[in-house]
């Protein structure tokens, strides 16, 4: 029997290659190529544009800390905006949070949507939950001209080429903080602190003309390039880092997670030397 294997290719000289057990969608959308693929040691993988977006076997460590984040940082969520996000993990922790009311959803790719509910409903099975709305339109256009306000603001891209250039430009960040309540605050995440070090620097900066307060955290994702990844967080009042972990303790009472409690809320927060703050 042929064996399949697929490599997203990180760098010009490497990659990451997994063995596929079954091509489960294939095909191309208006904005870019989509793959669903069932493999042996990651699991179920959507891979856009050649590039590993999430894999059952990592996506918490991206989820949860893209979600749980902000959503403890924030007092009291209760109306939340996804930009991007189409697989539905971002939108499944969210829900966790019992003061949320509200989730809408913008992606841009309808076609994301469809196959990721058809094919990984353990990340796409809160698109289901009344609280949600999906709205497909690009999440730049979204936030210039919508009239409601949020509490948190998340933004799941892809990296930033293509369709998503725009949601890493200063008028998006400035349009977001018009779109929040008093109080409120967004995160979006901002690639690999290893690979693209210049990117989160200069994403820091970028948010420091828009935001009060700015902080910059990190995660682990095997999938992604260069194996940690950084989130930053602009905020209007409430800073990540003066989280009463108390208080947090008694919201996150039986909440279910594999990564995040409020314990390691703060340890998000440290950073290497060479893009931390003073540095
Ligand atoms: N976790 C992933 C990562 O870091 O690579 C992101 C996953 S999520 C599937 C990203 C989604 O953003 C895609 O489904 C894509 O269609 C959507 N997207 C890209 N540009 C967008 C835009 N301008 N507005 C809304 N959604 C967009």
């Amino acid at each position: 029997m042929t064996e399949i294997w697929f490599t997203e290719r990180q760098e010009e000289h490497s990659g990451l290659t997994v063995r596929v057990r079954d091509v489960l969608f294939s095909g191309k959308s208006k904005y870019q190529e989509i793959q669903i693929l069932d493999t042996y040691s990651l699991g179920k993988v959507l891979v856009l544009d050649n590039t590993y977006q999430t894999t059952e076997r990592d996506e918490a460590y991206y989820h949860e800390a893209l979600a749980h984040i902000p959503l403890f940082t924030h007092p009291n969520p209760r109306h939340v905006l996804v930009v991007g996000g189409g697989d539905g993990g971002t939108v499944r922790e969210v829900l966790k949070h019992k003061s949320v009311e509200s989730v809408d959803l913008v992606e841009i790719d309808e076609v994301v949507v469809r196959e990721c509910k058809k094919h990984m409903p353990t990340l796409s099975k809160g698109f289901s939950d009344e609280r949600v709305s999906v709205i497909f339109e690009d999440g730049a256009k979204y936030v210039k001209e919508t009239n409601k306000k949020y509490d948190v603001v998340i933004v799941d891209s892809p990296d930033p080429v293509g369709p998503a250039v725009v949601l890493f430009e200063k008028e998006f960040y400035e349009n977001i903080k018009g779109i929040l309540n008093d109080g409120g605050l967004m995160v979006e995440q901002t690639e690999s602190p290893l690979f693209s070090k210049d990117f989160v620097i200069n994403i820091r900066k970028t948010f420091s003309e828009v935001f009060p307060i700015v902080r910059q955290y990190l995660t682990v994702v095997y999938t992604y390039p260069g194996a940690t990844w950084s989130f930053t967080m602009g905020s209007l009042k409430h800073d990540p880092l003066k989280v009463d972990e108390e208080e947090l303790n008694k919201r996150f009472k039986g909440m279910e997670t594999k990564i995040y409690y409020p314990g390691i809320h703060k340890a998000f927060f440290a950073l290497p030397r060479y893009i931390k703050e003073e540095g």
